[in-house]
């Protein structure tokens, strides 16, 4: 049994059925995969060139799109680095997720899907289900970005329109009762295998130096990103191929922080905030979250809307567009007096996040 259930204990195999424990809690990684550095694809410049170290159904056959092994470029002061993840196929780190889980709902021979998105990991599914010939049906909160909900109908996704994120992911699951399949970035163990990626790809890209002397520094909502971070670290620090876990930094909007409230132990009021990708106000894989933050010593930080708007145009004036919930690791980085040894991902490209606040005015002449 690959797959364990935190809450009930029980044990679980990785099977097509099996996405969440039938106590109705997330299932989480139970085993790790041994990473071996000469079983690298070197000749694979995507995520799959690891292939040989993800958990995939039997008979899998990629469904890529080019996604993985975005570039580390330095910071200004060259004491610490961004990931450029925007860089993925559809831009966003969701590529990675997408990948892997359509994979393997091919192997799993699964023709219609549901999922519920803010917007970048709909548009990762779109993308790759079209590709991979599996219907898609998205539960999009209305004031989703304009941007990602044209790349989702581009990609031929049936849209449905939410009140708000909750009740999105509250209305797929009537989607999911009536047949449909789940392929849901939130609870999809496959998921993780996906996201774990990055870890590797840090891993390889600083040599195997990485140590707990360093931050990655990672928004978080829903924690598809951190969760699968924490496995790929695990699993290199269980090879012995890293010596130890680096501290993973969580970054919230104020706004929107129930990780941040539950780690400092505050009661905070949930609103509205730009960095749509992090407004998640109840996190299923909550727990799991704050054990992987404690576990490396790590931190979660919050930032304000004022702190995450200047951020955009900051990073804008180093020639890198990136959308608000990109952004924030940038603007909890300078909060933090700019740490050296430091890895900031920057999770989402901008032009998908064309909302008002950011659109081009139009003045004729001009
Ligand atoms: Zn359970």
């Amino acid at each position: 049994m690959q797959l364990i259930c935190d809450s009930c204990g029980r044990k679980w195999a990785m099977k097509r059925e099996n996405w969440r424990c039938s106590c109705g809690e997330p299932l989480r990684w139970d085993s790790l995969m041994p990473f071996d550095p000469s079983a690298i694809e070197v000749s694979n410049w995507s995520l799959w060139r690891y292939k040989g170290m993800l958990k995939l159904p039997e008979n899998a056959v990629p469904s890529s799109l080019g996604e993985g092994m975005t570039p580390l470029i330095p910071t200004p002061e060259k004491k610490s680095w961004f990931k450029l993840e925007f860089l993925n196929p559809t831009g966003s780190f969701k590529d990675r997720g997408a990948s892997v889980l359509v994979t393997g709902m091919k192997a799993w021979e699964i023709s219609e899907v549901a999922e519920d998105s803010s917007g970048n990991a709909g548009v990762a599914l779109s993308a790759y289900a079209k590709a991979a010939g599996i219907r898609c049906l998205i539960f999009v909160p209305k004031d989703a970005s304009e941007g990602k909900i044209s790349a989702m109908k581009k990609f031929g996704a049936e849209i449905i329109f939410c009140s708000n994120r909750q009740e999105a992911a509250e209305r797929v699951m009537d989607a999911v009762s009536s047949g449909i399949y789940y392929a849901s970035h939130t609870w999809h163990p496959l998921y993780l295998q996906g996201t774990k990626t990055v870890a590797y790809e840090l891993a390889e890209q600083m040599d195997w130096e990485l140590d707990s002397n360093w931050s990655v520094f990672i928004p978080v909502g829903n924690g598809d990103l951190l969760l699968g971070i924490y496995l790929g670290f695990c699993e290199l620090v269980a090879s012995k191929i890293i010596k130890s876990q680096p501290k993973l930094v969580g970054v919230q909007a104020l706004a929107c922080a129930p990780i941040y409230a539950a780690i400092y132990n505050l009661t905070l009021p949930m609103s509205k905030t730009i960095a749509e990708g992090v407004a998640v106000v109840k996190p299923p894989r909550i727990k799991q979250i704050i054990a992987a933050i404690r576990e490396t010593k790590g931190d979660v930080v919050a930032v304000s809307e004022s702190a995450i708007l200047n951020a955009v145009d900051e990073m804008a004036g180093l020639g890198l567009w990136v959308e608000p919930t990109g952004v924030t690791t940038w603007a909890a980085w300078k909060q933090l007096g700019k740490p050296p040894k430091s890895i900031l991902l920057l999770t989402g490209a901008g032009w998908k996040t064309l909302a008002p606040s950011l659109s081009v005015e139009r003045v004729e002449g001009n």
